[in-house]
């Protein structure tokens, strides 16, 4: 089953303890669609400008991803500049230059009109519910958003949220959005909103599923050398999205899979700049590090004998 996405395409120029790159490939949109791009088809809806090298086009294609929902605007492409320090965990923005998003009016392509799967990477939320609107009958939709949105666009924010099956966001983003300290209710304050389910992204301390019946935890996966987390977020929700998609199912059991396949998918993202790891990957790498996962939090009951 094919994904939608809709996000930002860009041009990010990121520093980290390990190394500096100066307008890279970037973006939500475009770290969701490689990362889901090894699990099911991709469509992408964004805009970028005319400084947009063909060579970014290219990497794109060759994932198999449709950019018929790509346009081509006058004027500068996104641009997103950011640090971190030896807390990969918190990223600090330096400049948020929307450029040719700030006129930007989504127009689906007929053939995007009926993809069942749909996922609002972090944009603006009215160009989110824009998109959305023009889908005719969504099976799942799922959105992530930032504290740019929560806190600038709070009121619009909220009525995309309404509308969503699942939100994905990290810790911070919860926090800020509920008012709660707690994660347990920020979750029950934010499922109010309208989703059914919470994805809590924690960065290095893994990630949780909050639903209607249970809560699901699972730690990241322990890097040795962990390089630039730039796209960690979308990387976990192509993972996460794009098994749900390809499975066909959204039973209990398939999203806990899911949450394992996109810390799997955040954990090969952190480990180059750019796309520079999601792109040289293999399903096989993906499928011995899905493994991986299941080894480092296998434990047994409790023996009949132990007090
Ligand atoms: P992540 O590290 O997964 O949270 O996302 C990083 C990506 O988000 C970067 O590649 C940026 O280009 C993009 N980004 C940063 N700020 C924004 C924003 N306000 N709206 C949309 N995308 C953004």
């Amino acid at each position: 089953m094919a994904v939608l996405v809709v996000g930002s395409v860009a041009l990010d120029s990121v520093r980290t303890p390990f190394g500096e790159r100066r307008e890279v490939l970037g973006g939500s949109a475009t770290y969701f669609s490689v990362a889901a791009s090894f699990f099911t088809p991709v469509k992408l809806v964004a805009v970028v400008g005319e400084d947009f090298a063909d060579e970014h086009r290219r990497l794109l294609t060759e994932r198999g991803i449709d950019l018929s929902g790509l346009q081509a605007a006058p004027g500068r492409t996104f641009r997103w500049k950011g640090e971190y320090g030896y807390d990969l965990n918190v990223a600090r923005t330096l400049r948020t230059e929307l450029n040719v998003f700030a006129g930007f009016r989504p127009s689906l392509p007929e053939h995007y009109r009926d993809c069942e799967y749909v996922f609002l990477a972090n944009i603006d939320p009215d160009l989110q519910r824009e998109v959305l609107e023009q889908v005719r009958s969504p099976r799942l939709v799922a959105c992530d958003t930032m504290d740019f949105w929560i806190a600038g666009k709070r009121e619009s924010l909220l009525r995309t949220i309404r509308r969503v099956d699942i939100l994905l966001i990290n810790d911070a983003e919860a926090r800020q959005l509920s008012g709660e300290s707690s994660l347990v209710r920020a979750a029950q304050t934010i499922r109010a909103l309208g989703p059914k389910a919470l994805v809590v992204k924690r960065g290095e301390y893994g990630a949780m599923l909050f639903s209607e019946s249970s809560v699901f935890a699972a730690p990241a996966y322990p890097l040795e050398a962990p390089v630039d987390p730039t796209g960690a977020g979308d990387s976990f929700a192509g993972g996460f999205i794009g098994h749900l998609a390809s499975a066909r199912d959204l039973s209990e059991k398939a999203m806990r899979r899911a949450i394992i396949f996109g810390s799997v998918m955040a954990s090969f993202d952190v480990e180059d700049f750019s796309l520079g790891r999601l792109v040289r990957l293999s399903r096989e790498e993906i499928h011995e590090r899905y493994r991986a996962f299941s080894n480092l939090t296998q434990f047994e009951a409790i023996p009949e004998d132990a007090s």
